[in-house]
């Protein structure tokens, strides 16, 4: 029911538990973190249950990389186990996601088809496969991601990271809300600004049907058209 990214200096892995933490009152069922390391190794750890869980495992076993996605999860399509827990990957991207896709069968039958296995039992991990497809067919980011969102029914929000692209996150909105938050070195992203007010000094809440290809100090932003559009910059509210 959360979600966060950074693109910046500081290790990802607790920065975003702590940015997570923030986002608890939203409620959830379990958690994960994925982070792209500086050699474009892309790993993940996820916990069913509380973020203490997910705590536990980043402690064990940290993550490694400046770059990375956040996300609680309060189940709609599969029970609340680690399996399902987000972020799903399928190879190069990794998503986290909000909302509920309405499409999930014909979806789900239409990716089965292509022979790709399904690690999980939620409508999220179909995102992943439908962007990951069109990624390792040559498109380029935003053509693949706006592409994929076409095919998507029903309401959500996603940050996605990639494998092989320490530099890069990327985020959509539709039906559901979504921030960007900047600070002096870093790029955020954020369900709300609740979960970036102590991290950024400025915030840009995305348009229901905005893309977002985030890079470091920058976040380029395009609404449901495609075009480049320029959404305000305010301050981030000190009292959140
Ligand atoms: N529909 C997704 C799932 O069940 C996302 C749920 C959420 O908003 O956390 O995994």
């Amino acid at each position: 029911c959360g979600i966060v990214g950074v693109i910046g200096p500081r290790e990802a892995g607790p920065l975003l538990l702590d940015a997570l933490k923030r986002l608890e009152y939203r409620g959830y069922d379990s958690a994960g973190i994925a982070a792209v390391g500086g050699d474009g190794t892309l790993s993940r750890r996820r916990a069913a249950g509380k973020l203490r869980n997910l705590e536990a495992r980043l402690d064990a076993d940290p993550l490694i990389g400046h770059t990375g996605i956040g996300h609680t999860r309060w189940a709609t399509h599969g029970a609340p186990t680690e399996a399902n827990a987000h972020p799903h990957v399928a190879a190069p991207v990794a998503v986290v996601h909000n909302g509920i896709i309405e499409n999930f069968r014909a979806l789900r039958e239409k990716i089965l088809a292509t022979g790709a296995t399904l690690s999980s039992d939620t409508d999220t991990e179909l995102i992943a496969h439908l962007f990951a497809a069109r990624l390792t067919s040559g498109e380029a980011m935003k053509d693949a991601l706006m592409e994929t969102l076409d095919e998507l029914e029903g309401a959500y929000a996603l940050a996605f990271a990639f494998e092989g692209e320490p530099d890069r996150l990327a985020a959509a909105r539709s039906g559901s809300p979504l921030a960007i938050g900047f600070s002096a070195d870093s790029v955020m992203i954020g369900s709300d600004a609740i979960a970036l007010a102590p991290f950024c000094d400025e915030i840009i809440y995305l348009e229901d049907g905005d893309v977002a290809i985030v890079s470091p100090h920058q976040a380029e932003i395009f609404d449901s058209h495609g075009r480049p559009v320029v959404r305000p910059r305010v301050p981030v509210p000190l009292q959140v």
